[in-house]
């Protein structure tokens, strides 16, 4: 198939663009660096199944080819970049949406939304199953991030209805490996290049809020193979093995060797006191779970981190 994938050069999209150049299609990223690295991606700038497109989406794009489906993962995805860039995060969610069903028309190619475990918000419903319609703050400083992928759902399902456009929509779960940014704020990166420093973790809050993480590349076989499945979703995607922060923390200083005491300050407003997902849709419809355990993905992420954190420290 041809595909159009905005975000080609993020830490999703970009290990989403070599799994589906893997899998025989041909990929056109498309990217505008505002979080997204070029690096992520220049191994693929010789392969002739890959294009790149440096534009921003929230303009209309002007694609010459066939298209047979679009994968919209263009986004900031962490707090700190949704905070700092709020107008983009809201656009990426609203106006793009619009451009790129509109494209998805004018090509008869599908839509394909990344959407988010933040459309729960702190959620009142223990684990998140997709019929549950989330409990967000509408004017917080999460909701730049919130509001803009349940709109982008909402637009979506619009299309879908008005206009027959095919679409399917997956709603990611905390994910983590190779190419994170180094410093987005989010708590793996944070974690790991605090302990390859030796320096404290930052606990923000008890520590006892939970996550569920899932290794990157569990995260893009589920979205390769939803796209072969004929579903609209939503459909959850990550990993439901739950944990604390504390707990999460623990298990970074043993693997990294960091005899550091950690250090707690505020929680953030609005910080999710509990995320896992219902992952009984996705299990059935892809027959597929998750594989790779904590400990394996983390040790991987490690190494990756520690290439990065060394590039830093000899500037
Ligand atoms: N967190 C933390 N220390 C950090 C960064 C994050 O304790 O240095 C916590 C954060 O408050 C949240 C969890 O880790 O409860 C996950 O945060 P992240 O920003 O990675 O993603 P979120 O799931 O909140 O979108």
């Amino acid at each position: 198939m041809n595909i159009l994938l905005t975000g080609a050069a993020g830490f999703i999209g970009s290990h989403l663009t070599d799994k589906l150049i893997s899998n025989g299609h041909s990929v056109i990223g498309v990217d505008n660096f505002s979080t997204g690295k070029a690096e992520n991606i220049s191994h693929l700038f010789s392969n002739a199944s890959f294009s790149f497109l440096e534009a921003d989406c929230i303009e209309p794009l002007d694609i010459k080819n066939d298209i047979d489906w679009i994968l919209h993962f263009a986004s900031p995805a962490s707090p700190i970049d949704y905070m700092q860039k709020p107008f983009l995060t809201l656009k990426v969610g609203s106006i793009a949406v619009f451009n790129l069903l509109d494209l998805a028309r004018e090509k008869k190619a599908g839509f394909f939304l990344a959407s988010t475990s933040e459309i729960y918000g702190d959620p009142l419903v223990h684990p998140q199953e997709e019929n549950y319609w989330g409990n967000v703050n509408p004017t917080g400083p999460r909701s730049v991030y919130d509001e803009s992928k349940r709109f982008a759902e909402a637009v979506s399902f619009a299309y879908k209805r008005y206009y027959k456009t095919k679409i399917k929509i997956i709603r990611i779960f905390n994910t983590f490996g190779p190419r994170m940014q180094i410093n987005d704020g989010r708590v793996v990166p944070n974690f790991i290049m605090q302990a390859l420093a030796n320096k404290p973790l930052t606990i923000y809050g008890d520590g006892l809020q939970t996550r569920s993480f899932c290794y990157v590349s569990d995260m893009v076989e589920a979205i390769t193979r939803f796209l072969n499945v004929e579903d609209t979703g939503p459909v959850n995607l990550g990993n439901d093995e739950e944990m604390t922060i504390l707990d999460f923390a623990r298990q970074i200083n043993e693997l990294t060797g960091n005899k550091s005491e950690m250090v707690f300050t505020p929680l953030p407003r609005d910080d999710p006191k509990k995320r896992k997902p219902v992952l009984g849709r996705a299990k059935e419809l892809l027959d597929w779970q998750p594989v790779i355990g904590l400990k394996e993905g983390l040790t991987k992420t490690i190494e990756y981190f520690k290439k990065e954190y060394e590039k830093n420290s000899n500037h």
